[in-house]
């Protein structure tokens, strides 16, 4: 952990995580009066569904930012377009690369674009992944910041800039690089997921949580796992080493520092949370 980083708690955001896996991937970043939905890849039906569990209310959603064109990530744009109103936001390379994406209203943003949605400033990054022009995302409001990475197989140099001192950051650990090798998988996919365009792994993301985490950071939040390639207690045990975090519950899919400060915990693909 580095400590270049204020100490002040201030928890504007929150991430409310509706679905995040390959089987769909959708997330509301809200503010004290702004939401974004980012990625909407579960059906208009699923979505408000969850959201209701949440108590998230999405009549309100002010953007819609999308960061790439798989359909783990798209599969819902079409019908939410329906109900939705505000812009749609994705890259030019993402608005084209799918016929069901390319009808739909999208104003393009640049990998590195930096803009405001109400009062949440949404700055982008590139991400590396088998798409054209994937990008995460850094959310900033009111000095409180948060770090939105998945879908990548490294972590460009703009990725690990801008995923540094937030508090709370949700990246991908997308498999463990054992049991992938193990898995009934064809070699070409392995290869796939676990190359420089395919999926951060446990230990990559570990990598990463020792130069990302300040003492600003509260939540790490493993994104995106595997349910194939990963368990939950698995992706949580391998990010704590990174903090020295340990295990908070009988399964280990929620580990803390001793000081419980920071608190390391998995994103389900059903299990709604919100993370605050
Ligand atoms: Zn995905
Ligand atoms: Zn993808």
């Amino acid at each position: 952990m580095t400590s270049d980083a204020s100490a002040a708690v201030n928890s504007q955001l929150r991430l409310h995580i509706l679905a995040s896996g390959s089987k769909g991937n959708a997330c509301v970043v809200q503010s004290a009066n702004t939401k974004i939905l980012i990625d909407c890849g579960i059906s208009y039906r699923e979505l408000t569904r969850r959201a209701a569990v949440l108590n998230v209310d999405l009549s309100d959603i002010a953007a819609t930012v999308v960061t790439h064109e798989h359909s783990d990530h798209t599969a819902g744009l079409s019908v939410w377009c329906k109900h939705f109103t505000g812009p749609m936001l994705a890259t030019k390379g993402t608005a084209g690369a799918r016929k069901h994406l390319a009808v739909l209203p999208f104003k393009a943003i640049d990998r590195n674009a930096d803009f405001e949605i109400g009062d949440i400033r949404v700055r982008c990054f590139p991400t590396s992944h088998d798409v054209v022009d994937p990008i995460g995302f850094r959310f900033e409001a009111h000095g409180d910041a948060l770090g939105y990475c998945t879908d990548s197989g490294v972590l460009t140099q703009p990725a690990l800039e801008l995923l540094h001192n937030v508090r709370i950051l949700a990246l991908e650990a997308n498999h463990d690089p054992r049991m992938l090798a193990h898995s009934s998988y064809p070699l070409f996919l392995q290869e796939r997921i676990g190359g420089a365009q395919g999926h951060l792994s446990n230990e990559q993301a570990c990598t990463a949580l020792t130069t990302l985490v300040t003492k600003k950071t509260e939540y790490v939040i493993a994104m995106h796992l595997s349910q194939e390639n990963n368990r939950p207690g698995l992706a949580v045990k391998t990010l704590s080493q990174a903090v020295g975090a340990t295990p908070q519950n009988d399964m280990g899919t929620r580990a803390a520092t001793a000081d419980k400060f920071l608190s390391i915990v998995c994103a389900a693909q059903d299990a709604p949370m919100t993370i605050e």
